[in-house]
């Protein structure tokens, strides 16, 4: 095993990785580090977040640029305004003894003309995001053609995200006899594309296996009727109590949705995503690295540039359409050599999809019942006894102890314990207490049948460019609804059907009676056939829609049956399915 005497750093360097604490080199910074420091190359890099990738270029980079010049030598482009902010304060800190050096970070969303005067102060290492990159350039505020290192970090978020033409612009600024090295957790197509076409025959290093999922991570999914992952969500954070996670969501508004959810039921929770203005966004990541904020529900694209060590639980309320997301969203957790879980809330629909991330990540999942109410009782029980046993005495209750003393003095020790915990345990008991089992068993999720749910027919279909997840999203889209209020989506070639629960079928049929798309009506019906749902009143609404509707696309007589389910299977009914949890005294 080396050690970063091993590597050829300079004593600056060592002496900051030794105030940083840091002992043995990461794989990646054992690996790139000789290479870099030793030859004149480009490298690709394979490395999860949270490996050490910024120390594994930024030694180099410290180490050969000339800190007495002013002239910009080294240009780290990465994904977003966190990460940029996070290599720049990492790169100062391994560069404390470096005098002379100035590392100056660009971004977009803070002033463009302080950011330039820092530049012309002498930046030898600029850390920037491509967009802001390209509008400085193209504003002559800064000059790269004399860059000798080029990093790109992140290299397949940045592509992710669409900088592909960002980066090419800004590389076409610097000189082709530079060194790139690129950074990248996975390596797509694109990224193999920006490495052919600039770079010059690079070295290929790798940590750990492509693609595969930190050794770190423990992989489980639950399954949950698609209606009950936001209760299944909220029993697993009942169940880690320490719980400090972020909770993917596919869109902004569920991100928002599921967020705001779990405030109003008392969990410290916090939205992040790209509709919040950028102060909100530092305010939300503030609070979480505070840890003021226990969980983060984030899009994949604002939750990029998270960089927080210590994040036990990756949890995927939905699960993302790209494979590689998911190796993303599950790398946020198991960093700096500590243990995390990526969890799945999933449907019986999204089965499929997790067999094949398994293919993927070389790792199996493993399938856990969603606790019941009374496993979350004693897991609360036990961790408030674990609190109070490792809490601090305050003295300064002392002067009141006298009168609490005269309260309890005939009170047991066993009676006050009782009494003491059943204060905490009640709340959750009286929640808890008769909760249903949300575990989905056998079966396709589209035979449960659900007598609250109204199952419609829907005149848009696979023809129409449509599959059940895009359908799903548009109709939540235009109806203002949330992930979870439709469901059961079916999509065929020419027509469709989904449900919502029953109290949405107003606005559901209120909101197709006249809405067109690409100059065609969509037709919302009520199915006749249950489905998963309940028909009803069906000739009924089709004479009030006839009357208020011409021609377009509907079809003609027949019953819009679906015949998917059979119905059965129903589901018993809790008295405590309501949203509100207990409030904890300590959110
Ligand atoms: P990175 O992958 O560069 O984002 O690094 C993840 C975290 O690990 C950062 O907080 C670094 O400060 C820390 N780190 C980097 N290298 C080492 C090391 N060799 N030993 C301990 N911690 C490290």
């Amino acid at each position: 095993m080396s050690t970063f005497q091993d590597l050829g750093l300079n004593q600056d360097l060592l002496q900051a990785i030794s105030d940083l604490g840091f002992t043995k080199p990461s794989e990646v910074q054992a690996k790139a580090i000789p290479i870099l420091l030793e030859k004149e190359l480009d490298l690709v890099a394979l490395a999860q977040t949270g490996t050490g990738k910024t120390a594994a270029f930024g030694f180099p980079m410290l180490q050969k640029i000339d800190v007495n010049s002013r002239t910009t030598q080294g240009l780290i482009l990465s994904p977003t305004r966190e990460l940029c902010l996070q290599i720049t304060n990492e790169l100062k800190q391994y560069g404390k003894y470096c005098k002379g050096l100035n590392v100056v970070s660009i971004y977009g969303g803070s002033s463009i003309t302080d950011q330039a005067r820092d530049v012309k102060r002498g930046a030898q290492i600029i850390v920037a995001t491509p967009g802001r990159m390209k509008d400085m350039i193209n504003r002559r505020l800064v000059d790269i053609s004399k860059i000798e290192y080029s990093v790109l970090d992140e290299a397949d978020e940045m592509l992710n995200m669409g900088f592909y033409e960002d980066i090419t612009s800004i590389l076409s600024h610097t000189p082709d006899e530079k060194n790139t090295w690129l950074f990248s957790a996975t390596m797509p197509k694109e990224v193999a594309t920006i490495a052919k076409k600039f770079m010059n025959n690079p070295t290929e290093i790798t940590v750990g296996s492509k693609n595969v999922s930190s050794e770190n991570v423990k992989h489980e999914y639950y399954l949950v009727n698609s209606r009950d992952r936001y209760l299944a969500l909220k029993r697993l954070a009942d169940l880690n109590p320490n719980i400090f996670s972020v909770i993917f969501c596919r869109t902004k508004r569920d991100t928002q949705k599921v967020a705001e959810k779990l405030i109003e039921d008392g969990y410290s929770a916090g939205a992040l995503h790209g509709d919040l203005s950028q102060n909100q966004r530092d305010l939300v990541m503030k609070s979480f690295r505070n840890k003021q904020i226990q969980m983060l529900v984030a899009t994949d694209v604002a939750a990029r540039g998270i960089d927080v060590d210590n994040i036990t639980h990756v949890i995927n309320y939905q699960l993302p359409d790209e494979i590689e997301t998911y190796t993303h969203r599950s790398g946020r957790t198991g960093r700096a050599g500590k243990k995390g879980v990526s969890i799945v809330i999933a449907s019986k629909s999204e089965v499929r999809k997790i067999k094949g991330i398994e293919r993927i990540i070389k790792k199996t999942f493993d399938k856990k019942d969603v606790p019941s109410g009374m496993e979350i009782c004693e897991v609360q029980l036990v961790s408030l006894a674990n609190k109070i046993h490792t809490t601090e005495i305050n003295s300064e209750i002392d002067p009141y102890l006298e009168n609490i003393n005269s309260l309890f003095e005939n009170t047991t020790k066993e009676e006050l314990i009782k009494k003491f915990f059943s204060v905490e345990f009640t709340r959750f008991y009286n929640y808890y207490n008769n909760s249903k089992d949300i575990n989905q068993s056998g079966g396709d999720d589209s035979s449960s049948y659900n007598e609250n749910a109204t199952r419609y027919f829907i005149n848009v279909g696979k023809k129409d460019g449509y599959d059940w997840m895009q359908l799903k999203d548009f109709l939540k889209e235009v109806l203002e609804l949330g992930q979870d209020d439709v469901f059961k989506v079916e999509v065929k070639d020419s027509f469709s059907f989904f449900n919502t629960d029953v109290k949405h079928q107003p606005k559901v049929l209120e909101f197709f009676t006249d809405f067109k798309q690409n100059g065609r009506f969509v037709n919302v019906e009520i199915s006749e056939d249950r489905g998963g749902g309940r028909s009803r009143n069906r000739n009924k609404r089709r004479d009030n829609r006839s009357s208020s509707r011409s021609g377009g696309s509907r079809r003609s007589g027949g019953s819009r049956n679906d015949r998917s389910g059979s119905g059965g299977n129903r589901r018993s009914s809790s008295k405590n399915s309501g949203n509100s949890r207990p409030r904890q005294s300590r959110r």
